[in-house]
């Protein structure tokens, strides 16, 4: 498909004459010094890596990671790896992508990228050109006056320029401390997903999803999916009124929660576990409504917080709400310290300071640290808006810009009758004069085109949308606002149109120009 995403390339078109200059003159290092460490082999470390290899094509690069293998895409864990036809596919970690092209979820082909234990490390006398991955390594500390980085086995290792792209470490809750940790467990890595995979592959499982967020959302409905034909339960639990409460408008969230349900998940909103013990050798959870629920396994999908461990420790500055390592808008924490990913509370020029959890933010965000390590002079500045994207069952997929929070007022735009317009905003004063205008316009627009109905005035009330036309929320935008300007765009089964909604973003929200504002997202052509 046309990249709505953004792993472009956008180097330099003196590329080919730097990789020769560089070539000859590729340097000899001194033991132990790499001029490019990058600490976690994630998605972020991925990307700056390829983007430093482009600028420095003979660079020595020494990416460390924690895990047993190297970076690879977290998406497909909780979606398409659990559609795989053969479990060969799956043991392989490859997939089908949505069009039916086979891939794999690791991100490097072996050519390029030597492997390395720690044995083969300390042998290395002097770093050479080519990037070497260092797996089953935590960093342990890190010294940004001496330039240095300590691995748990006590080796130390000096640097020119230190990318920090830890990710994040997924939260877990108290009250599921009593079901102990064999029957509970979070979902973030290929380990993750291979633990859960071989105990729903058996057949006949409770699996209890706590959590009705991203993860939680997308795991309920893929796991139901899977496990279909396997007597295979799925019980999703949290306390939003509905699925994605926290990022849909009210109405949507609604809505969403009836298709997921619609896949066989039993969906438990406005739920928040109380108590938790063993019975018989499964998990019985007790709702603060006195309902129980039992489980072979629970999944904790409660969120992350950013692994700053190393971060704090070496004294780097922490955004004490967002969670994060603060840094600028060149993405450096300190002189030669460099963040990118989750971990990462970063300088937004349009929508100020952020910090986002989604692939490709990793992505463009360790594309730019890379570049910016890579060329003194550069300062490059992470101004390109990421996108971010989900899939929920056979109805449900969109891609989104900016941000998308359901305590903000929205503007809803639908193709099929009877189409809402909804001002969804549940607190903010300003808001709700938003959404009056934007009911103006709207109802202007319907009156002109004929395919709209006139726009509700007040909230909708999460009763008013009747859930069973499966074609009403078919295709269609949703915008937010904040301070009256247009903070984030959801693209719902409208894909592609991520570059138009970039060019939006940032702008007033002004009603009467929102036919003219919509019309690239072509929500009434079908
Ligand atoms: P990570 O990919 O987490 O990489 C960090 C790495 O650093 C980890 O391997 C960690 O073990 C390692 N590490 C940490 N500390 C140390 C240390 N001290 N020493 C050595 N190694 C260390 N986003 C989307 O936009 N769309 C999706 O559909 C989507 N689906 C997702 C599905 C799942 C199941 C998950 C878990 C996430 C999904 N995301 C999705 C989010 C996306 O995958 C993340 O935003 C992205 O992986 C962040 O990349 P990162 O490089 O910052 O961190
Ligand atoms: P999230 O932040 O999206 O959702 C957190 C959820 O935790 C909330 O929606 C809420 O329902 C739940 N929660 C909080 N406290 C709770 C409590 N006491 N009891 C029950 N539920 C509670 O995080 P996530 O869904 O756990 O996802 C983990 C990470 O993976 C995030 O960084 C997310 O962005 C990322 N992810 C992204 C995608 C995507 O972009 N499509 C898909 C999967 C995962
Ligand atoms: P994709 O190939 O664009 O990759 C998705 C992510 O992977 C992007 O964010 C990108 O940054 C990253 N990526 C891709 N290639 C990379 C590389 N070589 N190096 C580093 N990062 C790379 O898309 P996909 O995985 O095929 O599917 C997900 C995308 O497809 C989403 O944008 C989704 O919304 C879209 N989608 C479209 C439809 C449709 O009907 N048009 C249906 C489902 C999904």
């Amino acid at each position: 498909h046309a990249p709505s995403s953004s792993h472009h390339k956008d180097s330099g078109s003196n590329d080919a004459e730097a990789t020769k200059a560089a070539a000859a003159a590729a340097p000899k290092h001194e033991k132990d010094f790499y001029p490019y460490i990058l600490i976690g082999a994630g998605t972020a470390s991925f990307a700056a890596m390829e983007a430093i290899r482009e600028k420095d094509p003979t660079a020595a690069i020494l990416i460390i990671g924690n895990e047993d293998i190297g970076p690879y895409m977290r998406p497909p864990l909780s979606k398409e790896m659990w559609f795989n036809k053969s479990e060969e596919a799956t043991e392989n970690l490859s997939f089908k992508d949505w069009q039916g092209k086979e891939r794999n979820i690791v991100l490097h082909g072996k050519e390029n990228i030597e492997s390395l234990d720690q044995d083969a490390l300390d042998k290395i006398e002097s770093a050479e050109s080519g990037v070497k991955l260092l797996t089953g390594a935590t960093v342990s500390d890190l010294n940004v006056s001496e330039q240095t980085i300590t691995l748990g086995s006590g080796k130390t290792l000096k640097y020119g320029k230190v990318l920090l792209a830890t990710g994040g470490v997924p939260k877990t809750l108290n009250v599921l401390k009593d079901a102990g940790e064999d029957k509970v467990t979070t979902f973030r890595s290929v380990e993750d997903f291979k633990k859960l995979h071989s105990l729903v592959k058996s057949g006949e499982k409770k699996i209890a999803i706590v959590g009705g967020g991203f993860l939680g959302s997308e795991l309920a409905v893929a796991v139901s999916q899977y496990g279909r034909d396997k007597s295979v339960k799925v019980t999703q639990i949290f306390p939003e009124d509905g699925n994605m409460g926290l990022v849909f408008p009210r109405y949507l969230s609604k809505w969403t929660t009836s298709q997921v349900e619609q896949e066989g998940v039993v969906v438990k909103p406005k739920s928040r576990i109380a108590s938790t013990k063993i019975v018989d050798d499964q998990v019985e959870l007790t709702l603060e409504s006195g309902e129980k629920v039992l489980a072979d396994h629970v999944v904790v999908a409660v969120g992350i917080e950013a692994n700053v461990e190393l971060a704090k420790k070496a004294g780097l500055e922490l955004d004490e709400i967002r969670g994060g390592v603060v840094v600028n808008a060149e993405l450096q924490a300190r002189r030669n310290v460099y963040c990118a990913g989750d971990m990462t509370s970063f300088h937004d020029i349009t929508l100020g300071r952020r910090r986002v959890e989604h692939y490709d933010n990793a992505i463009l965000g360790g594309r730019v640290a890379g570049q910016n390590m890579a060329s003194d002079n550069l300062h490059k500045t992470y101004k390109h808006q990421s996108m971010f994207w989900s899939d929920l069952g056979p109805h449900i997929g969109y891609e989104a810009v900016g941000i998308l929070d359901s305590k903000l007022s929205t503007v809803s735009i639908w193709t099929k009758k009877p189409t809402v317009t909804a001002a969804d905003a549940t607190t903010e004063d300003a808001g709700k004069k938003e959404d009056s205008k934007a009911e103006t316009a709207t109802s202007t627009a319907s009156e002109k085109e004929g395919k709209r109905e006139r726009a509700t005035a007040t909230p909708l009330p999460a009763e008013a949308v009747k859930v069973e036309d499966k074609e009403k929320y078919n295709k269609g935008l949703v915008l937010y606002l904040k301070d009256k300007r247009i903070v984030g765009l959801l693209m719902w089964n409208n894909f592609g149109k991520v570059e138009d909604a970039r060019k939006i973003l940032g702008q007033v929200y002004d009603t009467e120009k929102v036919e003219a504002l919509v019309k690239p997202f072509g929500i009434h052509e079908d």
